[in-house]
């Protein structure tokens, strides 16, 4: 199968604490993978070297069949801009700015014209149920909204990979299912690859497939039980 993301034992301290011992992950072309694990276990870290967010001490990330773990910072700026998208668990709305200009950022962001962003931006709020929202503050939605229109930013500029970190984990359990039911409906539609981190196990139900994160290493849910 056509690998997008290939990790290989990765390792990674903060400081004294070890975050990642020997972590290696696979993810195919389409798929929805969910990173599950007990807190602390390195989950978060594994997916920001994924995202090319933090470089491993060791391993090897490659992204499409290129290594990414080497990239200079602002290389790695540049593809996380233009290739990925990220929808994280709070505070990734910039409260004031518009649910409108929150979801056209990222476009702004890659150096779309103003006009053509919002442009771009306004069918997601149809999409995501956020009709009539486009101009409010983004510091006064509900969770729910405001993760709906974090949804709508992490994938309006079309990225191949969508990266989330407990996107539910501020919400109460219906308003989450609600966000994930949008989540797998709009990448499946859109083909979008995703990279979930959850320590719900009713939330990794949503994924095609998931992995446990234990002590800093990855291993299948069939070996931990
Ligand atoms: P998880 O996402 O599974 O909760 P993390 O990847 O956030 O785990 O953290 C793994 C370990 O690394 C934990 O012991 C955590 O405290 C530590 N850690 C993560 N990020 C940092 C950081 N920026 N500075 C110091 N320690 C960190
Ligand atoms: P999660 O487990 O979902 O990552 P955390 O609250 O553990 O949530 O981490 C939130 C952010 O803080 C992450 O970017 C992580 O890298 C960082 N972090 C985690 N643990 C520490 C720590 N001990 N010191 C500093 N930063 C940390």
């Amino acid at each position: 199968a056509a690998m997008i993301l290939l990790a290989s034992e990765l390792e990674r301290s903060f400081g004294e604490t070890p975050a990642l011992r020997g972590a290696s992950l696979q993810v195919e072309r389409g798929e929805m993978l969910a990173i599950m694990g007990p807190s602390g276990s390195g989950k978060s870290t594994l997916l920001h070297c994924l995202a090319g967010i933090l470089t491993p001490s060791s391993g090897t990330v490659s992204f499409d069949g290129v290594r990414i773990d080497g990239l200079s910072e602002d290389a790695r700026s540049t593809l996380r801009r233009e290739r990925f998208g990220f929808v994280f668990q709070f505070g990734q709305l910039v409260p004031e700015l518009s649910a409108l200009e929150n979801v056209a950022l990222p476009l702004l962001l890659n150096g779309v014209r103003r006009s053509a962003a919002v442009k771009q931006a306004a069918p997601w709020f149809a999409r995501l149920g956020l009709d009539g929202l486009e101009r409010r503050r983004s510091g006064e939605l509900s969770g729910g909204q405001a993760q709906r229109v974090a949804l709508a930013r992490g994938l309006v500029a079309g990225p191949e990979v969508l990266f989330a970190d407990e996107p539910t984990g501020a919400l109460d359990s219906l308003t989450g299912e609600q966000v994930m039911d949008l989540l797998v409906e709009v990448a499946r539609a859109e083909g979008t690859t995703v990279v979930l981190v959850t320590h719900e196990a009713r939330v990794a139900a949503y994924a095609d497939r998931e992995v446990i994160v234990r002590d800093g290493r990855v291993t299948s849910p069939a070996l931990t039980a």
